[in-house]
C-alpha cells in the first residue's frame, strides 16, 4: 500500500486526480478500523493531515462559518459549540474522547454512513460541503444533495472535501440519538432540529432510519406554519404530536441488529417531539427576555 503525504492542498488535489482510488485520511477513525479489520485494502492512502490550513475555521465574508476538513470534533465542541450548537451536541455523542480528538465532520461526510452523527444537524442547519478537484475547481454541495445512498455521496472520485459551511445558529438547535447504550455507540436512529426564526423556517435531519440521512420536509413545512413565532403561546401538544408523526413518516428504516424498523419510527417521533419541546422552550425564554 502506498502512503501519499501531500504537503499542500494543490499537491493533494493533484494526487487524487492522478490516483482517484487513493483513500483520503484525516482522523483515520473509520479508515484505520477498516484496514485493521481487512475490510478494505486500498492501493494508496492519501494522508491529508500535513496539509496546512485544513484544521482552521473562519468567519466568511457572508457571515457563515467555514470549517476546515481537519477540524476535529473536540475542537468543534470547544471552539464552535456556542455558534453551531446542534452539530456540537451531536459531536459530543461521537465515540469517546479519543475518537473526538481525531475524528472530523469531513471524515463523517466522506464515510457517508446513514448512521453518522453529524449528518442530521448538518441537514437541519442547511450546511454546504465545499468539495474541490484539480480538474474542475471548487463545487459547493448542499448537505441535502450530498448523500446519495448507503455510504455513497455526491463526491466524484477525483474530489476532496476541503471544508463545510454553516450559518451560526439564529435560533435553538437540538440533536437526539438513541443507541443500545449511552456512550460509544452507533445510532439506532437520531434526529436534529433547527429553528430559523428570521425566515420562520424549521430545519430537520433524520439519521440512521433510511438509506441516507434525510430531512423530514413535510414535518418542517407543517411546523413552520403552526408554530407561534412570537413565542407568546406555549407549544400546542397536538402540534408537537403531529410534528413527531410527520418526522417518523419521513423515515424509511429497516430491521437490523441495532433495532427494528417499527422501533426506529417510534423513536424518531419521540425524538422529534422532545427536541421540538426543548427548542421551543428556549425560543420562548429568549422571546420573553427580549420583550
Ligand atoms: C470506537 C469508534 C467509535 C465511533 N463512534 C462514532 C459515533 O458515535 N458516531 C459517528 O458518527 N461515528 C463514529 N465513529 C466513526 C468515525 O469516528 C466517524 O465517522 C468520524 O467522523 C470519521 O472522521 P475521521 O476524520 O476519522 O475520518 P477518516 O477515517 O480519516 O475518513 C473517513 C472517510 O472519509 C474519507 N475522507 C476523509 N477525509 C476526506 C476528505 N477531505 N475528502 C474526501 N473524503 C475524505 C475517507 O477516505 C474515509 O472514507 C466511531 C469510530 C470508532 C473507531
Amino acid at each position: 500500500m502506498d502512503f501519499l503525504r501531500p504537503a499542500t492542498w494543490e499537491e493533494a488535489l493533484a494526487a487524487k486526480a492522478e490516483r482517484p482510488g487513493a483513500v483520503p485520511l484525516l482522523g483515520g477513525t473509520d479508515v484505520m478500523v477498516e484496514i485493521n479489520l481487512d475490510a478494505r485494502r486500498p492501493a494508496a492512502l492519501l494522508d491529508l493531515t500535513a496539509v496546512p490550513g485544513l484544521n482552521a475555521w473562519e468567519h466568511a465574508a457572508d457571515g457563515r462559518l467555514r470549517v476546515g476538513a481537519g477540524v476535529t470534533y473536540a475542537r468543534l465542541i470547544a471552539e464552535l459549540g456556542d455558534v453551531l450548537p446542534g452539530l456540537a451536541q451531536a459531536a459530543r455523542t461521537v465515540g469517546s474522547p479519543q475518537i473526538r480528538n481525531r475524528g472530523t465532520v469531513a471524515g463523517n461526510l466522506g464515510a457517508a454512513s446513514p448512521a453518522g452523527d453529524s449528518h442530521p444537524p448538518l441537514l437541519a442547519g442547511d450546511a454546504v460541503v465545499e468539495a474541490e478537484s484539480a480538474a474542475r475547481g471548487t463545487r459547493m454541495i448542499p448537505a441535502c444533495a450530498f448523500y446519495l445512498g448507503v455510504k455513497r455521496s455526491a463526491l466524484a472520485p477525483d474530489e476532496l472535501i476541503r471544508a463545510f459551511w454553516a450559518a451560526p445558529a439564529s435560533g435553538p438547535q437540538y440533536f437526539s440519538k438513541v443507541g443500545t447504550r449511552n456512550a460509544m455507540v452507533i445510532a439506532v436512529c437520531s434526529f436534529a432540529i433547527a429553528l430559523h426564526p428570521r425566515e420562520r423556517r424549521v430545519g430537520t435531519g433524520v439519521g440512521s432510519a433510511a438509506p441516507t440521512p434525510r430531512r423530514a420536509q413535510e414535518a418542517e413545512r407543517f411546523l413552520a406554519g403552526e408554530l407561534d413565532w412570537t413565542g407568546g403561546a406555549p407549544l400546542d401538544a397536538r402540534v408537537a404530536a403531529r410534528f413527531g408523526e410527520l418526522a417518523a413518516r419521513a423515515a424509511a428504516p429497516i430491521d437490523d441488529v441495532r433495532g427494528t424498523a417499527d422501533y426506529r419510527r417510534h423513536a424518531i417521533a419521540v425524538m422529534a417531539r422532545r427536541t421540538l419541546t426543548w427548542a421551543y422552550d428556549d425560543y420562548r425564554k429568549k422571546a420573553a427576555e427580549c420583550a
